[in-house]
């Protein structure tokens, strides 16, 4: 169903964290764990898959 990330494209984004939104480019990493964005808002690292489990993240124009 969802379709793997691309390092680099924008996504908009609900920080699970502090609940916020925000649109963010996808953050590169080694692994598919490492890969998600960091919260302008709370600066915490969102992590795509959970994000992504949760719809908590979709494509940006
Ligand atoms: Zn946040």
């Amino acid at each position: 169903m969802t379709k793997p990330p691309k390092t680099g494209e924008s996504f908009q984004v609900d920080c699970p964290h502090c609940g916020r939104s925000f649109e963010a480019d996808m953050l590169g990493g080694s692994s598919e764990r490492n890969r998600g964005f960091k919260c302008p808002h709370c600066r915490l690292f969102v992590a795509f898959a959970a994000v992504a489990e949760q719809d908590r993240v979709e494509p940006a124009e």
